[in-house]
């Protein structure tokens, strides 16, 4: 132990390593500064690494690239209507950055966006029919070597422990984390520790001055020069805080990685003085259960109709999934996605992607040759699903969802190709699997100021602690604007952390 009790001594030190913190690492570490990523498990990318890794960054050059003409304005506008004012200083702060970020970001030789059409979640003043969202550039595994080893694999790889697929390159979330990853590498300054979970925050005259955490060889003090940045995921996988928190679902049904995100860092900052907010929120999604008690995030419904525990539909099933999260939160479950064979396997996406065979085969989804025997097999009220059925079908044949309005929006035609995505389910056998109130994480956590400073309970800044990602209060409220925004939103907060703490 060196000096003043500290193992270790870095300029910034940041917590977690999904995408806000690998961004915010990156800024640190390409501008010289002796930074430490500090994660939790074995893997780097947390729930970022399964995600699709769509980017809500507006106004940047690689909607300029596409010809899309987007600008700062037009997200504003959108956001506004969503928002309101309420969160103008951090709204704008975002606006700001977004561009100035990405030309940060794709002027390093690792990284590479382009544009993905993928429609903003609603029907409001601003929003763009292609959305605004990019991905990165799929990276083949050999650039990145040995340390693709380190890059969290797909959801279903994942939780089946089998680590990457031997050939491909690394896509999506995977690309997003590695083509970080072998930046930072690039800068020689950052050090990535894997296995090291922030466990405290140590504070000295009132100053973050560094962090304690658990490794393989027990605890350690590293110190922070400069800052700490925060960004090491949400509570999803925290049963006792959602419960406190009333956060609706459940932490066995969070898509986050198994018992990473468990809220660590809010509840050390909070024990340093820093206030918090939004607590019962997450970016929620319906899930499709497995037979390992696991959901398979789902979206994009272009057949089938979801049903209550009452064997009614609640909701336009092709919403936005988290609008369609917050329908179900709000109706009674069990909920039950109905289809039949007419669907060439599930109507809708899944990730990971489920197979018929095996699902049918798990016990996981059932099917029947009549509606009632379907009923039967899911607890469901036979008349009431017969009912709903016969009603959906009628709506099918008027080509006008009477009830939910489905197939109207631009988001549910993007999904279902053009095509009505209010079709008939009339051609047995029927099937029928267990939806649950799933998320992407939870979205609630510190407050922050527009450079992501967390504050504490009168609203000032806790001197040398920055927050980004899930870790920290989102800008957007209850609201899931468009495809991106928890990544995009995260990466653009921790580049700002960070360009404060070189001021
Ligand atoms: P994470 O990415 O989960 O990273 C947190 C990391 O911190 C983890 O690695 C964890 O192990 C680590 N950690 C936790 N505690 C500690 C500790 N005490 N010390 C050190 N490390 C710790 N969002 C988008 O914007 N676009 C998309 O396209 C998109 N698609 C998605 C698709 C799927 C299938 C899923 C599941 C999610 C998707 N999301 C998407 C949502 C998005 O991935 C997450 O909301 C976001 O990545 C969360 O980022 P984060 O940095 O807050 O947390």
């Amino acid at each position: 132990m060196g000096r003043a009790g500290w193992d270790d001594e870095y300029d910034v030190v940041v917590a977690g390593s999904g995408a806000g913190a690998m961004a915010g690492a990156l800024a640190a570490a390409s501008g010289g500064l002796r930074t430490a990523i500090l994660e939790k498990t074995g893997l780097l990318g947390g729930t970022s690494a399964y995600s699709g890794a769509a980017i809500w960054l507006p106004g940047t050059r690689v909607q300029e690239r596409a010809g899309l003409g987007d600008s700062a304005e037009g997200a504003r506008t959108y956001l506004r209507a969503l928002l309101g004012d309420d969160e103008a200083e951090r709204r704008e702060a975002f606006l700001e950055t977004a561009p100035e970020l990405v030309d940060f970001l794709e002027k390093d030789p690792a990284i590479e966006f382009c544009f993905q059409a993928f429609p903003d979640y609603f029907d409001a003043p601003g929003r763009l029919d292609a959305g605004r969202s990019f991905v990165p550039v799929e990276l083949p595994a050999e650039r990145l070597g040995d340390l693709a080893a380190l890059v969290r694999p797909p959801v279903d790889r994942d939780r089946a422990g089998r680590g990457h697929s031997a050939s491909g390159p690394l896509a999506q979330g995977r690309a997003l984390i590695g083509r970080l990853l072998l930046a930072i590498t690039a800068t020689g300054a950052g050090d990535v520790r894997t296995r090291t979970a922030l466990t405290d925050l140590v504070v000295e005259g009132g100053r973050v001055t560094g962090v304690a955490a658990m490794t393989a060889d027990g605890p350690v003090r590293l110190r922070a020069r400069r800052g700490v940045l925060l960004a090491a995921g949400g509570f999803e996988s925290s049963a006792a805080l959602r419960a406190e928190r009333g956060v609706p679902g459940g932490a066995g049904w969070t898509m986050a990685p198994d018992g990473a995100n468990t809220g660590d860092a809010i509840e050390a900052a909070v024990r340093a003085g820093a206030s918090t907010g939004l607590l019962d929120q997450a970016w929620f999604c319906p899930g499709l259960l497995t037979a390992d008690g696991r959901p398979a995030f789902t979206l994009g419904f272009r057949g089938g109709l979801v049903v209550d525990a009452s064997g009614r539909r609640f909701a336009n099933e092709s919403l936005p999934y988290d609008r369609m999260g917050r329908e179900m939160a709000a109706a009674v479950g069990p909920f039950h996605l109905i289809w039949d064979s007419r669907a060439d396997g599930l109507p809708a996406i899944s990730v990971p992607p489920l197979r018929a065979g095996e699902q049918l085969a798990s016990g996981a989804w059932v099917q029947a040759a009549t509606l009632p025997e379907l009923a039967e097999l899911t607890g469901l009220p036979a008349d009431a699903l017969t009912g709903t059925v016969e009603r959906f079908n009628g709506f099918a044949a008027e080509g006008a969802d009477g009830d939910f309005h489905r197939g109207e929006d631009a988001y549910d035609l993007y999904f279902s190709g053009g095509r009505p995505c209010v079709v008939p389910v009339d051609r047995p056998p029927y099937l029928a699997a267990r939806v649950v109130l799933s998320d992407l994480g939870t979205k609630g956590g510190l407050r922050t100021d527009a450079d992501a400073r967390v504050l504490d309970g009168s609203g000032r800044p806790v001197p040398g602690l920055y927050a980004a990602g899930n870790t920290s209060a989102s800008f957007t409220g209850p609201v899931y604007p468009g495809p991106g925004v928890p990544i995009g939103s995260a990466m653009a907060f921790a580049y700002r952390a960070v360009q404060d703490i070189r001021r």
